[in-house]
C-alpha cells in the first residue's frame, strides 16, 4: 500500500467491467478525491473519465434517504416487517414461485450471496435474475456448453501479449476505457501488433484498427463459421489439442462457407481477415455486448471459442477468446450463482448432486428443482400477475428492460412491488409499494470481480447518509424476519465473503472451477486489507489461464466445440420499419445516469439522447443535423436528436440507452427493443430492432 497517502482508502471503480482500483479520500465537502491505483493490476494507476468524475457524483439531491411505505417515511423495522410479511403471506398462498428477486451487476458480492441464498435456499425458488442477463448471459451460456463451466480462459495481460487483437461487438474505447488504453500503449511499445474492429459502426475504437469489418448486424457466426472452415482447409487446426476437443467434426460440419455472404463484407475483406487471423499464432478474440444481445449470442460466443478451440489458442499468453463483461460486478454475481439458472459458486443448478450439497452447506430448508425465469420471463409473469411480490435491488427495470413500457406498466400492476436504491425517483422506484434506501458505492463494504477474475474489494469511503444500509444487511434483516434468523445472521460483510468463500471450496470438491476457500478463514484485518486477486491461486503454474493443459470442467474432461448455424437477427427490418436500431453506450455515461449524471463535466460529453444516422438517410427523410427524430415500431417510440454521420451503415441507426425523460427529446430507447431472446441464455436482442425514423 506504499503509493496510497495519507487519508486515501483503497476501493475499486462503481462502473465498468475493467474494475479499475482508485484511491478515494474525502475532500471535506461531502465528495471525494479520487485517483487511480498504481498497484492495482487491472488499471496501474489509470483512470477513464468516468473514474475520474467518482468524486463529483456523491451529491445527495434525489437521494433515496429513509424508508418509504406508500409514500410516506417509514422507520426501518416497519419497513423490513412490511416486505417480510408480504413476501411470507404471498409464500403462503401462492407458493415460493409466486415471488420474485430482480437484481443487479452494481451489487457487491457479499449483496448477491445473500439475495441468492435466500430466494434459492430457504424461500425454495430460483426465480432470481438480474440484469447481467441483459449483458453477458450468452457468454456465460457459451463458456458453460464450450468448457463446462463460466470460466474466462484468459487475463488482460494476453491483451497486451497478443500479436493480433480482435474486437468484435466491443466499443472498447468507450466502454471499457482502460483496457483500451492498454492496448493503445502495447501497440505503440510493439507496433507490429495489429488490432482488428468488427463492428457495424465505425466507433472510436477504429481509431487503432489495422482493419475494420463492417459487419452487417447479427452476422458474427457467419464469418467465424468462415473462419474455421477455413482453418481446417489450410490445415492450421492443432492435432494435439484436438485430442482435448469433443465435437470438432460436427461444428466443421456445419461451419457454411457460403453463409459469409450475409455479413455484407467483401471478398477481399474477408480475406485479409482470415489470413490476419489464422496467420498469427497469438490472437486474443475479444468480445462484448455486440456479441452478447442477440437472439444468436450464445452461438455467436461459441463461434468465436470453436476458433480457438481448433487452433489449440487458448490459455496461454497472448492467445484466447475474451469476454469483456459491461457491469462492475457481473462476474461476482455469476460466482455466486446470482442468475436464475445458476447455483452457487458455478455449480450446476439441474445437477441434483450440486443442489444437494449447496443446500446441505446452507442447511437450507428447500431448494428449487430446477432454473428460475429469466429477466423477459420474469417480467411476463409479473404482467400476467402470476409473479405477486417482486423486489428490486440497484436496478431500473422500468427504463432498461426491453419493451420497457410494457415492463413499467407490469411492475405497477404488481399487487407487491418493493425496490431498494439509493436514488429516490429512478422510473422503477416511482412504481414501488415500499422504497428501501441502499448504501452506494463510496459508502459500503464489500468485492467485486473484473472481468479477467481479480476479486477486488470496494471500501466505505464516507458513512452512507441517512439511514440507508447495504442491500446485504437489508436481505438479511429481510430473511431474519421471514423466519430464517441463524441463516442470515452475519456482523458484517467480511463474515458473508467468508460463508461464500468456503462454499466455493465445496464447489471445488465438486469439481467446479471456482474455489477460493483458501479466503474462508480470512480475519475482519484480513478482509479490510485485502488486496485484488485473481482466481485460481491454484492456476498460477498456467499463468493464472485456463484450458492449456486440456482439462475442462465437463463430464468428459474435454473441451466441447459447438456446432453452431449462422441466423439473421430474428426481426428484419420492412417497409414499415425500414431502420435496423442498435443501442448501445456512450463514454461518459452509464446505465440510467442515476449516478453518472451528477457530475456536470460527464454530462458536457453529449448532454441529450441522440440517434446517429447516415447522411443519406437523413437526407431521404428531410432530417437535418441537431433536429429531431421519431423512432416508432409497435414497443414503443423515442424522440432524439439527430446526429448526421457516416459511422453508421446505411439503413441502420444507432441510438445510446442512458436517457429517460416523458418530454422531447425522450430518450426511453429500450421501450423500443423488442423482446427476442436468445433461446439458449434468454439474452434480449438489443442491437438489431426495426423501427421506423421520421422527422418530429
Ligand atoms: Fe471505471 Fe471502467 Fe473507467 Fe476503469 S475503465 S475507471 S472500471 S469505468
Amino acid at each position: 500500500h506504499l503509493s496510497a497517502q495519507p487519508g486515501e482508502i483503497r476501493t475499486t471503480c462503481a462502473y465498468c467491467g475493467v474494475g479499475c482500483g482508485v484511491l478515494a479520500k474525502p475532500d471535506g465537502q461531502g465528495g471525494l478525491a479520487v485517483r487511480g491505483d498504481p498497484d492495482h493490476p487491472a488499471n496501474r494507476g489509470r483512470l477513464c473519465s468516468k473514474g475520474t468524475a467518482l468524486g463529483e457524483t456523491m451529491g445527495l439531491e434525489d437521494r433515496l434517504l429513509h424508508p418509504v411505505i406508500g409514500g410516506v417515511r417509514a422507520d426501518w423495522d416497519t419497513a423490513l416487517n412490511h416486505v417480510a410479511d408480504r413476501f411470507r403471506e404471498t409464500i403462503a398462498e401462492h407458493g415460493p414461485d409466486s415471488v420474485a428477486f430482480y437484481v443487479s451487476g452494481q451489487m457487491t458480492t457479499e449483496d448477491y450471496y445473500v439475495a441468492n441464498k435466500l430466494m434459492k435456499g430457504f424461500i425454495g425458488s430460483a426465480n432470481i435474475d438480474t440484469n447481467s442477463r441483459l449483458c453477458m448471459a450468452s457468454t456465460v451460456a457459451g463458456h458453460k456448453r464450450a468448457f463446462g463451466t463460466d470460466t474466462v480462459p484468459g487475463t488482460y495481460e494476453d491483451l497486451e501479449l497478443a500479436d493480433l487483437v480482435v474486437l468484435t461487438g466491443s466499443n472498447l474505447a468507450w466502454c471499457h476505457p482502460v483496457l483500451y488504453q492498454r492496448i493503445v500503449a502495447a501497440k505503440a511499445a510493439r507496433p507490429a501488433m495489429r488490432v482488428v474492429v468488427i463492428d457495424p459502426r465505425r466507433t472510436a475504437t477504429c481509431d487503432i484498427a489495422d482493419l475494420h469489418l463492417a459487419i452487417a448486424p447479427g452476422a458474427d457466426v457467419a464469418l467465424f463459421n468462415a473462419l474455421l472452415a477455413e482453418i481446417d482447409r489450410r490445415g492450421a487446426r492443432d492435432p494435439r489439442f484436438a485430442r482435448h476437443l469433443d465435437g470438432m467434426a460436427e461444428a466443421l460440419a456445419a461451419a457454411r462457407v457460403e453463409d459469409v455472404s450475409l455479413t455484407g463484407l467483401s471478398a477481399a475483406e474477408i480475406a485479409t481477415f482470415l489470413d490476419m487471423w489464422i496467420g498469427t499464432e497469438k490472437v486474443v478474440t475479444v468480445f462484448s455486448q455486440g456479441v452478447n444481445q442477440s437472439a444468436s449470442g450464445s452461438d455467436k460466443v461459441n463461434a468465436i471459442i470453436n476458433c480457438h478451440l481448433a487452433t489449440g489458442r487458448i490459455g496461454q499468453p497472448g492467445m484466447g477468446p475474451f469476454s469483456v463483461t459491461g457491469q462492475p460486478n457481473a462476474m461476482g454475481g455469476r460466482e455466486v450463482g446470482g442468475l436464475a439458472n445458476a447455483l452457487a459458486s458455478h455449480l450446476d443448478i439441474d445437477n441434483p448432486a450440486h443442489r444437494d450439497a449447496v443446500q446441505s452447506f446452507w442447511n437450507a430448508p428447500d431448494m428449487p428443482a430446477g432454473a428460475g425465469l429469466k429477466a423477459v420471463d420474469m417480467f411476463r409473469a409479473v404482467e400476467r400477475g402470476e409473479i405477486k411480490a417482486l423486489w428490486i435491488i440497484c436496478t431500473n427495470p422500468a427504463m432498461s428492460m426491453p419493451e420497457a413500457d410494457r415492463v413499467r406498466a407490469a411492475i405497477a400492476n404488481c399487487d407487491f412491488a418493493a425496490v431498494s436504491d439509493i436514488t429516490a425517483s429512478t422510473d422503477t422506484a416511482r412504481l414501488a409499494h415500499v422504497l428501501l434506501p441502499a448504501a452506494g458505492w463510496g459508502e459500503r463494504d464489500g468485492s467485486v470481480t473484473n472481468s479477467d477474475r481479480t476479486i477486488s474489494r470496494q471500501r466505505a469511503v464516507l458513512p452512507a447518509p441517512g439511514e440507508a444500509r447495504p442491500d446485504w444487511a437489508i436481505l438479511a434483516e429481510v430473511g431474519q424476519r421471514m423466519g430464517w434468523p441463524g441463516a442470515f445472521d452475519w456482523p458484517d460483510a467480511a463474515a458473508v465473503f467468508r460463508e461464500h468463500a468456503a462454499l466455493s471450496g465445496v464447489a471445488g470438491r465438486l469439481g467446479a472451477d471456482f474455489d477460493i476457500s483458501d479466503h474462508a478463514a480470512l480475519d475482519a484485518e484480513g478482509y479490510a486489507t485485502l488486496a485484488p486477486f485473481r482466481w485460481p491461486a491454484a492456476g498460477a503454474r498456467q499463468g493464472g489461464r485456463f484450458f492449456r493443459d486440456g482439462r475442462f470442467f465437463t463430464p468428459s474432461g474435454r473441451g466441447r466445440m459447438i456446432p453452431v448455424t449462422a441466423r439473421p437477427p430474428v426481426a428484419e427490418p420492412d417497409g414499415n420499419h425500414p431502420f435496423q436500431l442498435n443501442t448501445g453506450r456512450i463514454r461518459d455515461q452509464w446505465h440510467s445516469m442515476t449516478r453518472s449524471g451528477r457530475s456536470a463535466r460527464l454530462n458536457r460529453h453529449m448532454g441529450e439522447p441522440f440517434v446517429e444516422i447516415h447522411p443519406e438517410d437523413a437526407e431521404r427523410l428531410g432530417l437535418v443535423p441537431a433536429g429531431l427524430a421519431e423512432l416508432r415500431n409497435h414497443a414503443g417510440r423515442a424522440v432524439l436528436r439527430v446526429l448526421v454521420t457516416d459511422r453508421v451503415r446505411r439503413g441502420e441507426v444507432f441510438a445510446p440507452i442512458h436517457w429517460s425523460g416523458e418530454t422531447a427529446p425522450t430518450g426511453r430507447v429500450d421501450a423500443l427493443v423488442t423482446a427476442h431472446v436468445d433461446p439458449v441464455s434468454g439474452q434480449p436482442e438489443s442491437k438489431a430492432v426495426p423501427v421506423s425514423v421520421a422527422p418530429y
